[in-house]
């Protein structure tokens, strides 16, 4: 099979249309606004790539100073969807690429038209294809796999275009746009083929990556209060309990709100909902570094802290206790008062599994509600002390 230029327009047409829909159809499902830039970019090379073909009937204007035009146009498309995926801003000055482009046109029809064209348009779609390269370089946060490759696939593109505005300046090469003659043009064809199929892949990759991410963090957080719920702490629990030693002790806070069901009954479940939101707020903020915290449903809620003792544990449940019950008593006159019981334990040596601490947890819990509620029932479980504490 020949590749001769029109051939090889005709599949990078075919190419840019497909890939134009594909992250057309990504889009209409995740409705990542960068998509819609990357899709109008391959739509605008499948219009370009099609008016290309125009110049070989002798239409030079819209074959190759508006189809190679288009290739820029495409271009800064990419760019758009690159910066909207990693949030950054572009300058103005950026648009004076449009403003370069048309200044082409006054061009006179004199033997180095070509070249100049080619020298131009070559270098646009290297300072774009550069510019979406640097964009995806990491920012210490790490990026997925399709965002890397599309970095490089990016950055090769935009040397690659360096090159081939350069060969052209090279005296007795020769470039023929009319014909599409010249070997620079010929390996261009190939290269453009080859682009396509490796920018739309990455592309698809990029956005896909980030939607799992999505996905896997609605998965495992409590969606009132974007703490993790039983699932996550279920994964993540091991690594800490795993921890622990004598010299290392951990510790865990089983939370209850009590009389939680009178705000519900009595100021609605919307005000419920607000009394979790702000107790979840409050450990987050109380939660020391490398510790977990979690729902574990209803009004219930737990704290795995690694480093622990039983000062600490005292000082940290009652101070949830003390900013609890200050904020539930002004939002919310009851005539039992809402506050919190806690069920505590602390161990030195990794328990059996989280649910086996979880019920020596409840069994505190029980306790603290049963000696009459707004109260820390901690059962110190080290070596150094084995006898349960009452605290608050
Ligand atoms: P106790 O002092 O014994 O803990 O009693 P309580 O009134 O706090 O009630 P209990 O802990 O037995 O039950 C928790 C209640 O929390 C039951 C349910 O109506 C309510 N609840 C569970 N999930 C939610 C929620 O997401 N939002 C709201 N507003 N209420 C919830
Ligand atoms: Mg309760």
């Amino acid at each position: 099979m020949a590749l001769d230029p029109p051939t090889m327009l005709a599949i990078s047409t075919a190419l840019a249309a497909a890939a134009a829909l594909y992250l057309a159809i990504e889009w209409r499902s995740i409705r990542e606004p960068s998509l819609l830039f990357w899709s109008a970019g391959f739509a605008t090379i499948t219009v370009g790539s099609t008016l290309a073909l125009l110049r070989m009937s002798g239409l030079l204007l819209i074959g190759i100073w508006f189809a190679n035009g288009l290739l820029v146009v495409a271009h800064w498309f990419f760019l758009l969807g690159v910066a909207r995926f990693t949030q950054k801003r572009l300058s103005r000055a950026w648009y004076l690429i449009f403003v370069s482009w048309l200044a082409l046109l006054l061009l006179p029809d004199e033997p180095s038209w070509s070249k100049i064209m080619l020298v131009a348009n070559s270098l646009l779609v290297a300072l774009l294809s550069l510019r979406a390269s640097f964009l995806l370089r990491p920012h210490g946060k790490s990026l997925s796999v399709g965002a890397v490759q599309l970095r490089y696939v990016m950055l090769v593109h935009g040397l690659f275009y360096v090159i081939k505005a350069l060969t052209a300046v090279v005296p007795g090469t020769l470039i023929d746009l009319a014909s599409l003659r010249g070997e620079i043009i010929q390996i261009s064809l190939v290269e453009g083929v080859m682009a396509i199929m490796l920018i739309a892949l990455s592309m698809t990759g990029t956005e896909r990556y980030q939607r799992e991410k999505r996905i896997s963090r609605l998965a495992e957080r409590d969606p009132l209060t974007a703490l993790y719920n039983r699932r996550a702490l279920e994964v993540r629990a091991p690594r800490l309990l795993a921890q622990v030693s004598t010299v290392r002790p951990g510790a865990l806070l089983l939370i209850d709100i009590d009389n939680f069901k009178l705000v519900n009954d009595l100021y609605g479940h919307t005000a419920g909902d607000r009394l979790l939101v702000a107790l979840s707020e409050m450990i987050r903020s109380l939660l020391p570094e490398d510790s977990l915290a979690a729902r574990l449903g209803g009004d219930e809620f737990v704290i795995l802290l690694s480093h622990a003792s039983s000062e600490r544990v005292v000082e940290l449940g009652n101070t949830l206790r003390d900013q609890f019950h200050t904020t539930a008593s002004q939002a919310f006159a009851t005539p039992e008062a809402v506050t919190l019981s806690i069920g505590a334990n602390l161990y030195d040596h990794p328990p059996a599994s989280l649910a086996a601490l979880i019920e020596q947890g409840d069994a505190a819990l029980y306790e603290s509600k049963r000696g009459g509620r707004d109260s820390m029932r901690l059962v110190d479980r080290t070596l150094a002390r084995q006898e349960p504490l009452q605290a608050g």
